[in-house]
């Protein structure tokens, strides 16, 4: 197969590249990363948008979701390309590629008028830079997007991958009015020890969790912990990967007033197709 397949096949890597030994793994892994710096140079990265809505089933916005559409293996989700773009700087430019498109988004009359959210998702070499909120502050103001509808999904670690930076840079996207939220929030390690210090306003319910609330006493009960957490420090909740009627019901009796991300409610979809079905009113 592809560099990419290979790569793919390779898993964590570390097995496959001792096995293989130095010189193939590293060649896969360099071919990946020329045809990775070439789509996001070019013109292969998508936006896909996923919605997100309120117990009433009012649409409140999307989560940012991207895709490689490969020229000679198709669409492709992060899992394939995401990790390996980490390794190095080109996550950056593919971070900024996705913020700037996102930022695009939110400017657009219909998402402003219907006060739609976007949702971007952050990796830690990116909220890590140095310039980070002064260049977000610059892509707001040149798009004209309005910081309250951006919310910037971060994991715990990197917030954990040093503190007191992550901290003051949130407090700094809070000023702008940026909002920040905790993704697959129960999966890391001190999640309630910190939650206190962390100037965030919302937190993802991990999709493991709620994949099993209803059928298991023991996620039901972590769930319920992790909803009075978030009331008691006035956090708002999306639940993500909600599949089944079921886990909508175990969460709506719970919490009345959290969001819902999940395949019920919608996959990923083109940008275009997700515009495409706001109504009424004209994009541009
Ligand atoms: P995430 O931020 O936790 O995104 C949620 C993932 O769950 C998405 O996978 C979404 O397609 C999937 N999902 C949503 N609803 C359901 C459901 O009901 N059932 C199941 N089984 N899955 C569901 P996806 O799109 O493959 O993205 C995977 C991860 O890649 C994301 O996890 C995020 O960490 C990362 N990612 C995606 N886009 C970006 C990006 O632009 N930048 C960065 N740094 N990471 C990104
Ligand atoms: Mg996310
Ligand atoms: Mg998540
Ligand atoms: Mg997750």
């Amino acid at each position: 197969g592809t560099a990419l397949h290979r790569a793919k096949q390779a898993g964590g890597g570390r097995s496959a590249f001792f096995e293989q030994g130095m010189g193939e793994a590293a060649e896969q892994r360099f071919q990946v990363e020329r045809t990775l710096r070439h789509a996001i140079a070019g013109d292969e990265l998508r936006l896909f948008l996923q919605s997100q809505v309120d117990a009433q089933g009012q649409l409140t916005g999307a989560e940012v979701l991207v895709r490689w559409q490969h020229p000679r293996d198709g669409l492709l989700a992060p899992g394939a390309f995401i990790p390996i773009a980490e390794e190095s700087d080109l996550i950056v430019g593919l971070g900024n590629w996705v913020l700037a498109q996102s930022c695009a988004l939110l400017a657009l009359p219909v998402m402003r008028e219907q006060r739609l959210r976007l949702s971007v998702n952050l990796s830690a070499r990116q909220f890590r830079q140095a310039h980070f909120v002064p260049q977000l502050r610059a892509l707001l103001e040149s798009t004209r997007a309005d910081p309250r509808l951006l919310t910037l999904e971060v994991t715990e670690g990197l917030v954990i991958d040093d503190f007191d930076d992550a901290v003051g840079k949130m407090r700094e996207l809070a000023a702008l009015g940026v909002e920040m939220s905790l993704d697959d929030f129960g999966t890391g390690y001190s999640s309630l020890a910190y939650l206190k210090r962390l100037p965030i306003h919302e937190i993802k319910i991990d999709r493991s969790f709620v994949h099993d609330a209803p059928t298991s006493a023991d996620d039901g009960v972590l769930v319920q912990a992790i909803l009075s957490v978030a009331s008691h420090f006035g956090l708002r909740v999306v639940a993500e990967g909600v599949e089944t009627r079921a886990q909508a019901d175990f969460l709506r009796q719970r919490a009345p007033d959290i969001l819902y991300q999940g395949y019920l409610y919608g996959r990923p979809e083109p940008q275009e197709d997700w515009l495409a079905r706001l109504s009424p009113g004209p994009l541009v």
